[in-house]
């Protein structure tokens, strides 16, 4: 016999009753973002390539290492073949349909929203996936509509802590940084390769090739040997204007005043060349070497440099898988049932359909139903309910069928009684 095929490496299943935990999450986060007026927005799975090239930048890792991507077939021999990417995160996307659909000239701040899998070719490991899946939010809008402020950067931020409060995680720490806007950055980068220029030969290929093309990416390094050195460079905060510095302080205010712990790390510049001013992660002690819950920032240029309009912004994205596995390290928190409140079973030959009717007017009362089959004898009949963890089971038998009257027993207490088939739905509601 061939070999079975298996999920490929990197990316995996989601069963039942682990998928009930993932549904939590998700239905916690659309409950607070539609309190703080966030709309869904759903973008496809796969874009051009330039547009992951031009907004994340060449020179991060996702997109010099770790994207999907394919050459799309051409339509005409005269056409070039388009080259398309899996998406490795959902912010461009976002930001290049705000583009495509004029969603400035409504003039007001966009504050959308987004779950779905993301794509990225990274060394599989604990909490760190191929395909992994992204809970995100933006709001971006023309400078008129109030998108520059840090006002949103602190409700960003204060909705988060929101978020892990209501889905049960309490074991994080926030970390915040200012990276500084594009003028701050050309001098820190300058700063940076100053410095690095007498280092360099002693650290990794990566950072030698960095402290060239794009030194600020040399803080992202991980090589253990290289720490020593970036922990001596200079400091961003020393190289932000005046407006920056203003920006930043005015997020923290808010911040303290309505009582977020957070500490400032200077080193946390995030992999994406996007980001400007604010960034932030939310870590969780309970997740090991991958301990990056989420993380966000600011991005003023993005839109432009995607040849939209002027358009800043502010956003995160939850890693959905990590959220998970800190809920499951909680342990406060255990799975929501998900199992039915009742299983109907046909009792002897031909009740299948007298009981499907049952099950279906339960289930048009909002009543999870199982329904089992009548080739099934009582003592199969309560094995299957057991197993499917229904509280009740209801016999449907010609004697019931013409009664009218139904012996329903809870399968938790043994305890049994007669109810009329139109009291049914209303006994498991009480
Ligand atoms: P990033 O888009 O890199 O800022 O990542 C945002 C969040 O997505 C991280 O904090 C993680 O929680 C999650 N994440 C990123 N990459 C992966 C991955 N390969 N597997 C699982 N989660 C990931």
């Amino acid at each position: 016999m061939a070999d079975p095929i298996k999920a490929v490496r990197g990316t995996r299943d989601i069963l039942p009753p682990d998928s009930a935990l993932w549904q939590h999450v998700e239905q916690a986060a659309r409950d607070v973002f539609q309190r703080y007026d966030f709309h869904e927005i759903r973008t496809p799975i796969f874009e051009d390539t330039q547009l992951f090239a031009r907004s994340v930048g060449e020179e991060t890792d996702i997109v010099s290492k770790e994207m999907f991507t394919w050459e799309d077939r051409p339509r005409a021999q005269s056409e070039k073949a388009q080259s398309l990417t899996l998406r490795p995160e959902n912010t461009a996307g976002v930001v290049r349909a705000y583009i495509e659909h004029k969603l400035g000239e409504t003039g007001k701040l966009q504050k959308l929203y987004y779950i779905g899998p993301q794509f990225r070719r990274e060394r599989p490991q604990k909490g760190r996936f191929r395909q992994f899946y992204q809970i995100g939010a933006e709001v971006l809008g023309p400078p008129s509509a109030g998108s520059e402020s840090p006002a949103r950067d602190a409700e960003i931020i204060t909705m988060l802590a929101q978020l892990l409060r209501e889905v049960g995680i309490r074991n994080w720490e926030l970390q915040l940084n200012s990276v500084g806007c594009a003028d701050d950055r050309a001098r820190y980068n300058q700063a940076l390769r100053e410095a690095l220029a007498g280092v360099k030969d002693k650290m990794c290929a990566d950072c030698r090739r960095r402290a060239e093309t794009n030194p600020l990416r040399v803080l992202d390094c991980k090589v253990p040997e290289d720490q020593r050195i970036i922990e001596s460079l200079p400091k961003i905060s020393a190289y932000l204007d005046e407006p920056c510095r203003e920006h930043f302080n005015e997020v923290r205010k808010i911040l303290n005043h309505v009582g977020l712990r957070y500490q400032v790390n200077e080193r946390m510049v995030r992999g994406l060349d996007y980001y400007t001013r604010t960034t932030f992660e939310f870590t969780h002690g309970g997740l090991g070497a991958q301990s990056a819950l989420l993380g966000g920032g600011r991005y003023d240029g993005l839109s432009e440099g995607l040849g939209g309009p002027k358009a800043p912004g502010i956003g995160f994205a939850l890693g959905l898988d990590r959220f998970v596995l800190a809920l499951q390290s909680e342990e406060t928190v255990g799975i929501p049932d998900q199992s039915p409140a009742i299983y109907v079973a046909p009792l002897g030959q031909g009740m299948n359909a007298e009981a499907a009717v049952i099950a279906r007017d339960l289930r048009k009362q909002q009543i999870a139903t199982e329904l089992g089959d009548d080739t099934f004898r009582a003592k199969k009949s309560f094995e299957a309910a057991e197993r499917s963890g229904a509280k009740f089971i209801l016999f449907v038998g010609e004697n019931e069928i013409a009664s009218e009257q139904f012996a329903l027993k809870n399968l938790k207490s043994g305890e049994q009684m007669t109810v009329a088939r139109a009291e049914i739905a209303n006994k498991l509601k009480s």
